[in-house]
């Protein structure tokens, strides 16, 4: 076969996959604001049995969460600042919940000049982050740096962890009104997580925010309304990123220098302007023939699998975190019911439980950042992510990172110059001005 005849093939394969893809998260994205009669109520306190998880299973009344911790409290990391004394939150001070928010605000047009210096490659947005959605910009992937498409990555991303059997255990998506469930069970086996959340929901639960990094977890960015990265342009994913660093920041005091894009939506346009806002993209991690450590129970909240299906994908996890080179990083999510049942009642005891054992961490600790390194307030470490204007030094060698080509594509890659806090004077007076 010829090479072209056979490339052809691999491009046409990848774009089934893909629409495919588009298609499950369509909807899995209707789940998410469904308008629809509820399940119905099941009033047991149980976590139900496996065979019965799925989409309109009975549902229970979310756990009453009250607030633990007062502002003023010392938190869990040595030198970090006290938790903030929180007012009521203004939601009408934010932007819309689960909206792109607008980015002719004062707070976005100061976001924006954290961008000055920095090299943003000129990539139109995707169409719909899908290959099978944008032929072109498919074609381009491997140049764009596109992991959606392609599993194009960058040495700036992190994408496991680097000790064997390490496991970097993460959440996306929460706070929910089921995350404290989690937190019991997290609580309960001495397990602490990564947790990427959704600004617009830490506004609207922020004492679970509070809890989450009370409880030892780490906490990173996971956008504002959770749209994909590449289809938005530069000036929103600045404000998708700055409104819920700022949120996390006004909440707990500490400001991520991680991030996560929504389903894992990166290209090197996205990647730049996060570097360019001191945000380290993690996504998780990839086996050499492009399977994932994702355990797929959003699938199951969007009604494409079941239960089983999920514990079976997190047994192929296992299987081959256990083979891996490397440690690893894993895909769950808290935002469902269903996906924080599969958590709570199979998949943490199988993690626990395995043999060898893993080392369930946050990615933060299995990448060596050491206490507070994953907030800029107390990172301990002067060249991760960067403290200075010296440059970007993400692998520590003393020397600014040119952002080099880690895929599987042929990308001239890019250099990140001369990055430095700009706004950080303005993000703690515009704190003061977002409460009553
Ligand atoms: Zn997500």
């Amino acid at each position: 076969m010829k090479f072209e005849t056979v490339a052809l093939l691999s491009a046409l394969q990848i774009s089934l996959v893909q629409a495919h893809k588009a298609a499950r998260h369509a909807h899995f994205k209707r789940q998410d604001t469904a308008t629809t009669a509820p399940p119905p109520l099941d009033t047991s306190t149980d976590i139900p049995p496996l065979a019965s998880i799925s989409l309109g299973m009975p549902t229970k009344v979310p756990p009453t969460f009250t607030a633990t911790f007062a502002g003023g409290a010392t938190g869990p990391i040595s030198g970090a600042p006290p938790l903030p004394t929180l007012g009521p939150i203004a939601l009408s001070a934010w932007p819309t919940q689960d909206r792109i928010p607008p980015v002719d605000s004062p707070q976005v047009r100061e976001w924006m000049k954290e961008l000055e210096g920095f090299h943003i490659p000129d990539l139109r947005p995707t169409l719909d982050s899908t290959c099978g959605g944008d032929p072109e910009a498919a074609a381009d992937a491997a140049n764009r740096g596109w992991w959606t498409c392609g599993g194009h990555t960058r040495s700036t991303d992190i994408v496991a962890c680097p000790n064997k059997l390490d496991w970097g255990l993460s959440f996306d998506d929460g706070p929910s009104p089921y995350t404290p469930n989690l937190l019991e069970k997290l609580k309960e086996k001495d397990v602490q997580a990564t947790f990427f959340v959704v600004g617009s929901r830490v506004i609207e639960r922020p004492n679970m925010l509070i809890q989450e990094y009370m409880d030892g977890h780490e906490i990173s960015i996971h956008t504002w309304s959770h749209n994909a990265l590449t289809t938005l342009t530069n000036e929103q994913i600045v404000a998708e990123l700055g409104w819920t660093r700022l949120a996390i920041q006004t909440v707990l005091g500490v400001t991520p220098i991680t991030m996560r894009p929504p389903k894992g939506d990166i290209d090197d346009r996205v990647r730049a302007i996060s570097l360019a806002m001191g945000l380290i993209p993690i996504l998780w991690t990839s086996t050499p023939d492009g399977g994932k450590f994702d355990s797929f129970d959003w699938r199951v909240a969007g009604g494409e699998i079941e239960g089983p299906e999920s514990v079976a994908a997190f047994e192929t996890i296992m299987a081959n975190g256990t083979n891996f080179p490397t440690g690893f990083i894993t895909l769950q999510h808290d935002l469902f019911e269903i996906t924080v049942n599969l958590a709570v009642g199979y998949t943490l005891d199988m993690a626990i439980n395995h043999e060898p054992k893993f080392d369930l961490q946050p990615v933060g600790e299995c990448m060596g950042l050491g206490d507070g390194g994953v907030y800029r307030e107390t990172t301990k470490n002067t060249t991760f992510p960067y403290r200075n204007n010296t440059g970007l030094d993400v692998n520590g060698d003393g020397t600014p990172d040119v952002l080099v080509n880690t895929g599987t594509g042929t990308g001239a890659g890019f250099t990140i110059t001369v990055p430095f806090w700009s706004s950080l004077t303005v993000v703690a007076l515009a704190t003061v001005s977002l409460f009553l």
